[in-house]
């Protein structure tokens, strides 16, 4: 099966939904489990996901299964299907996803859940876990999974932490239970004594799972290259997982512990075996810190005698630029492209509370390293609403950016506003979250205070903010109003053109909830909607990390300073 020919003059980006890139991977589905996997936002975001990447060629790396991929429609191939009353399809093969055995969700972002109702709906899949009697199995994985209680009654199982090791294992329970058992309460209940899965039927609760090596987990070697613009269009290596840094802001720097590293050889041979299989000429290398990688030197010397004389460029996403790691910005065009810093606050004492290891004299002193070499552009992000937050705070941010301006009145400056979402999992877990009201009186403190000559500003929309935080944040009570909101007409809420708070409130309002509950402070004794997630970071230590921070206390990381015993070693 495949859409009509007519799809390629409707709709604005076709390649979304065709296929057909260099390296896809097609099976014969007789015999075989058969995955579909599918990724709740856009083509070109989700071909640009690590994590996505990864499972599709493990699954398609076993000689008993198959995995093909469905992205969410954009709203003009929405409604091109809808009107036309057309399935969505594959880009493998053209098949229905209600025709898969599992359907695995890939979530990294809480404002793509309505796109999670949007794509079951378009499958003809029911959307409550209860109404599916039948396969495919509906399955999520991804950062998200460590808080899911507004999807649970949407989804049959979560895969929570590293999902290499679990899929293999769940592949390998499923095909066992197909010979023996149609039951699909039985699956669930095998599936849900695996490390790593969460049952929402059972209500046990779970261990994140952990890779141990990454020497020896599989990473696609091969990867798919598309035929049409992506978010990150290069090859991609992932250096290292985890971070031990320790900002008490992010989530991903304590659930993504402990850091463990792939040995240089390791990431040589990938760079070398990915760049022959793809014909790419850029090359990405992935971690929390690139900086931080203990082999940087060594990662330094292969860009410089085995890349670069081969017109193979390197980009890395790592924001953190300190003194340390200049060589290695050199040596991969970074300085000449333009620096990145993520001070975060505008005060040492708020940076000290975050624990945000860096100085003002940290970031002006490599800006004057590098404003010799010829540099032009720096971006600069920050967030507000922060713990303890001041109106000093705020004002402090102008002025640390007009004081990097002086540095040298040629370079232009982009800053970047967020808003602090107290994230689960971390120390700020129990914080309260600014209302949009009190982020916008804080912006325009910023602005007033800030010399726009050479300088741009961009900020987060409030009202995304607050909504990330009451879907973060939130319980099961949300799924109602996921799918209140969903049947109303929200899709791709993480797009700003796309993104209407009216809907959410009304939905809100219509499920009975105040909103402003999810914003509010929380004690140690409140119960919290993630609680039955072990991420295996103790709560009493991310408790004592808060009450450390809000002290003003820093914490080196503890790959240099010493075990503090978060609880998350040995893995
Ligand atoms: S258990 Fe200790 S060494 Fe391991 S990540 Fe936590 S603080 Fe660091």
């Amino acid at each position: 099966m495949s859409y009509p020919f007519d799809l390629l003059y409707r709709i604005k980006r076709p390649a979304f939904y065709i296929g057909n890139e260099y390296n896809t991977i097609r099976k014969e589905k007789e015999g075989k489990i058969k995955v579909a996997l599918a990724f709740p936002d856009t083509y070109d975001i989700g071909m640009s996901s690590l994590g996505f990447s990864i499972i599709y060629n493990v699954i398609n790396a076993r000689e008993d299964a198959l995995a093909e991929r469905v992205f969410a429609p954009w709203v003009d191939m929405e409604e091109y299907l809808r009107k036309k009353q057309l399935p969505l399809l594959t880009l493998e093969s053209g098949s229905l996803v209600s025709a898969f055995d599992i359907l695995g969700f890939s979530m990294s972002y809480e404002l793509n859940y309505s796109n999670v109702i949007n794509i079951l709906d378009l499958s003809g899949i029911p959307i409550f876990s209860f109404e599916r009697e039948k396969l495919p199995l509906v399955v999520a994985g991804g950062g998200c999974t460590t808080h899911p209680s507004p999807l649970l009654p949407f989804i049959d199982c979560f895969v929570v932490g590293d999902g290499e090791e679990v899929i293999n294992e769940m592949i390998d329970i499923f095909k066992e239970w197909r010979v023996n058992s149609n039951r699909k309460e039985e699956l669930l209940k095998t599936l849900s004594d695996i490390d790593g899965i969460y049952v929402p039927l059972f209500h046990k609760t779970v261990k994140r799972r952990i890779v141990k090596d990454l020497n020896k987990t599989p990473y696609p070697t091969r990867p798919l290259v598309p035929n049409t613009e992506v978010i990150h269009d290069r090859a991609i290596v992932e250096i290292m997982r985890g971070c031990t840094r320790g900002c008490r802001f992010c989530e991903a720097g304590f659930i993504y512990r402990p850091v463990r590293e792939r040995s240089l050889e390791k990431v040589i041979s990938l760079s070398d075996d990915i760049l022959s299989s793809t014909g790419y000429n850029e090359i990405g290398f992935l971690s929390l810190s690139v900086s931080d990688y203990s082999q940087i030197e060594g990662l330094t010397r292969y860009i410089e005698e085995g890349l670069i004389p081969l017109y193979i460029s390197v980009s890395t996403p790592s924001l953190r630029v300190d003194t340390s790691s200049i060589e290695f910005f050199h040596a991969i065009g970074e300085i000449k492209r333009g620096l990145t810093f993520a001070p975060e606050a505008g005060t040492q004492r708020l940076r000290d509370i975050i624990n945000k290891n860096v100085t003002e004299e940290d970031i002006f002193n490599v800006i004057k390293i590098t404003s010799k070499e010829g540099w032009r552009s720096v971006k600069l992000y920050f967030m507000i609403g922060l713990p303890t937050e001041g109106e000093e705070d705020i004002i402090e941010i102008p002025r640390l950016i007009n004081e990097i301006r002086k540095i040298d009145k040629k370079i232009e400056i982009n800053v970047s506003i967020s808003i602090f979402v107290p994230k689960p999992h971390t120390p700020f877990q129990w914080t309260g979250q600014i209302s949009p009201t009190e982020a916008k009186e804080k912006i325009s403190i910023l602005s007033k205070n800030l010399n726009r000559k050479g300088i741009s500003i961009s900020w987060h929309d409030p009202y995304v903010s607050v909504l990330e935080g009451i879907l973060t944040r939130g319980g099961k009570e949300l799924s109602n109003v996921i799918l209140n909101a969903w049947k109303n007409g929200a899709r791709f809420d993480a797009w700003t053109d796309q993104y209407k708070w009216e809907i959410w409130e009304k939905a809100l309002k219509e499920e009975g909830i105040d909103w402003m509950i999810y914003l509010k402070e929380k004690n140690y004794q409140d119960p919290l909607p993630w609680d039955f997630v072990d991420v295996r970071v103790k709560k009493e230590f991310l408790w004592k990390e808060y009450q450390i921070g809000l002290s003003g206390v820093r914490r080196e990381d503890c790959r240099i300073k010493g075990c503090y015993n978060c609880g998350v070693c040995p893995y």
